[in-house]
């Protein structure tokens, strides 16, 4: 395995998800890929413009500045797509709470299947548990799930969303993937002694996207692992390379 693939719904998950995983992982051989998938959005609550050009090249460009502050070999892929409101016509404030109908929420998630589905061959791939139940992250997890390369698929906790998320909630969201795959899981932790400083530091560039108070809560919740918790396949020994 000498390859993992984030897969990040937004132009800020994969960070502030996997902000310490990533410097970890960078320091070692294993390529690094960031894919956003709903990278057109004039979701910017911090800036005047709610331009969807605007937003979304501001946007990129944050992503950018603090993928590439943890490493310059991270790759970046950009599916440009919609986000929910542009998508679906909704409000920003409904984005936790609408429902897809099945069949459509089929047809999305085997559209962006066709999209990652090569990102598995030469490694790994970590999706978004889908915490918190925004559509973009649930339709990106069931992608991912979708793929059928199950061996190789583990999921993050998506932040901010996991910081007011009971820990009986997420434990349940895992048992059901666990049982839509038939693959069981396991928790591990990719610790950081210096976590909060060093997250906090790193995220804060979102500045379009959240206060310094909100950059503290996601980075302060890593003090719950003293690092981030993925839940990785319990018997793929591919896996092992990121984890020792
Ligand atoms: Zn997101």
């Amino acid at each position: 395995m000498d390859e993992i693939t984030i897969l990040s719904p937004h132009r800020d998950d994969a960070a502030f998800s996997l902000y310490l995983s990533l410097s970890r992982w960078s320091a070692g051989k294993i390529s690094l890929r960031v894919v956003n998938f709903f990278t057109v959005s004039s979701y910017a609550p911090r800036v005047k413009s709610q331009d969807s050009a605007v937003v979304s090249s501001l946007r990129g460009k944050e992503d950018r500045r603090v993928l590439h502050s943890i490493s310059k070999n991270i790759q970046i892929r950009s599916l440009g797509l919609l986000d929910a409101p542009l998508r679906l016509g909704i409000n920003v404030s409904a984005v936790c709470e609408i429902m897809l109908e099945e069949a459509q929420s089929i047809t999305e998630a085997n559209r962006l299947a066709s999209a990652i589905d090569g990102y598995h061959d030469g490694g790994v791939v970590l999706a978004p548990l889908g915490l918190g139940h925004h559509v973009d992250h649930l339709t990106v997890n069931s992608a991912a799930i979708s793929c059928g390369r199950l061996g190789r698929v583990g999921f993050y906790e998506d932040l901010p969303y996991a910081t007011w998320t009971e820990e009986t909630a997420i434990r349940e969201r895992v048992s059901e993937i666990e049982s839509k795959t038939r693959v069981p899981l396991k928790p591990t932790i990719i610790r950081d002694r210096n976590s909060v400083r060093r997250k906090l530091r790193g995220i804060s560039h979102y500045r379009s996207q959240i206060t310094h108070t909100e950059a503290e809560a996601i980075a302060r919740f890593s003090l719950k692992y003293h690092g981030e918790r993925i839940w990785i396949p319990k018997f793929s020994g591919l896996w092992n390379p990121l984890i020792t």
